[in-house]
């Protein structure tokens, strides 16, 4: 049984779904409204980029608690007289119904409307701030249009497969029942190869350990086949690598590890996000920029000013502290901010130099993307 079985048969995110300081983990968008509200603002910057075009959909994969699109929300709302002109909807892909249930309270006050008889859109509502927002449980059914995309911890809880080089070839890594032990799970190594050992490895791979996630690859592609016909963005962040790190499944349960094979359902699994794959999933149809670190994705972002702001307006100590705390656990290298990356897919023609049709050979730079360069404030 492979780990993919193992998430299905158990579900904990449509069982258990435990975010926030009570539950499992917490997530960037739980520990400070700083990370929301650069990202609402990295939209924003995308938004200006292509002409303000009339309408565009906020699209989030897996938004937890809500809390992240609530905090984008608030920014939008803010800059309400530059987007007056615009129609924005809200579109939330979630499988877990009660972490639905939790985002329609934090984002419309509860005032939703279920759509049992409808397959794609399950619920819908109007924010606390007027938008319109549905909720999908698969990205192919959010219509097509002008998007944006946000994926924040979302790809590290698809299941994936382990693979290991051996000397008569790559081998899947499978989790049987251990006949020694009752109510025991082991992993073992497939005695020969598998469906997926033969078509899930890349022909260029150097590694001898590999974790692969197809189910990322698929989605990946279609974010890419909707930007190229669409327009828009893809904002994805998460902890991850750049296809060179090995064994990196896990567990955890009330914010400690936990072994992935003891009491299945019951804790958070997930490995690390391997961007590269992501990158090829793309089959060349956006542009890709990243991964970068989170830290300097915020800095970039401009999270010291942000930091500043914040602080000359709190009143008490108390609220200081925790303002510092927070900027902290997504800054430090040895906390949030070496460990998670901020990755993006854009149309070809954002990046493509502005006067390159006239001279080719120009060196004129690329237009900047907020984020990935120096946001330079004149
Ligand atoms: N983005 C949030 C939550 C991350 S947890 C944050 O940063 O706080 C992962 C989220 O993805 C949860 O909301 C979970 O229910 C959802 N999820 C997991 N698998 C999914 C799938 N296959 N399709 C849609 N949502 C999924």
């Amino acid at each position: 049984m492979s780990r993919k079985n193992l998430t299905v048969i158990t579900g904990y995110y449509t069982r258990r779904g435990g975010i926030g300081e009570s539950g499992d983990f917490v997530t960037s968008p739980e520990i400070s409204q700083v990370f929301g509200e650069l990202i609402g603002i990295w939209y924003i910057s995308e938004w200006i980029a292509a002409g303000k075009p009339k309408a565009f959909q906020l699209v989030e994969m897996g938004p937890g608690r809500g809390t992240l699109t609530d905090d984008i929300l608030r920014v939008f709302k803010q800059l309400a007289s530059l987007l007056s002109k615009c129609d924005v909807s809200i579109h939330l892909v979630e499988v877990s119904p009660k972490l639905s249930e939790i985002q329609a309270q934090m984002l419309t006050g509860g005032k939703v409307q279920s759509n049992p008889e409808d397959k794609s859109v399950y619920m819908k509502g109007i924010s606390k701030t007027g938008i319109p927002i549905f909720w999908y449980r698969d990205i192919q059914d959010v219509p097509l249009g002008y998007s944006f995309y946000l994926a924040h911890e979302f790809f590290d809880a698809l299941p994936i497969h382990k693979f290991q080089r051996t000397d008569k070839g790559w081998r899947e890594v499978l989790v049987d029942i251990d006949p020694e032990v009752p109510d025991q799970l082991r992993f073992v190594l497939s005695p020969s190869s598998t469906p997926a050992t033969q078509n899930f490895i890349q022909p260029e791979e150097t590694r001898d350990h590999v974790e692969v996630c197809p189910e990322a690859g698929v989605i990946i592609q279609n974010l890419a086949c909707r930007i190229e016909k669409g327009g828009g963005a893809a904002l994805v962040a998460d902890y991850g690598h750049d296809g060179t790190k090995t064994d990196t499944f896990r567990g955890f349960r009330n914010h400690k590890l936990h072994d992935v094979l003891s009491a299945p359902g019951t804790a958070d699994l997930t490995a690390d996000v391997d961007f590269s794959y992501l990158r090829k999933m793309t089959q060349g149809r956006t542009a890709t920029l990243g991964p970068i670190k989170q830290r300097e994705f915020l800095k970039n972002m401009g999270i010291d000013l942000r930091l500043q702001v914040l602080l000359q307006n709190s009143r008490d100590t108390a609220t200081r502290e925790q303002l510092l705390h927070s900027y902290d656990m997504l800054m430090n290298p040895k906390k949030m901010g070496d460990c998670f990356s901020f990755f993006a897919l854009l149309p070809h023609h954002r990046l493509a130099r502005p006067d390159k049709k006239h001279k080719p050979e120009s060196e004129s730079p690329l237009p900047p993307v907020a984020g990935f360069s120096e946001l330079l404030l004149k």
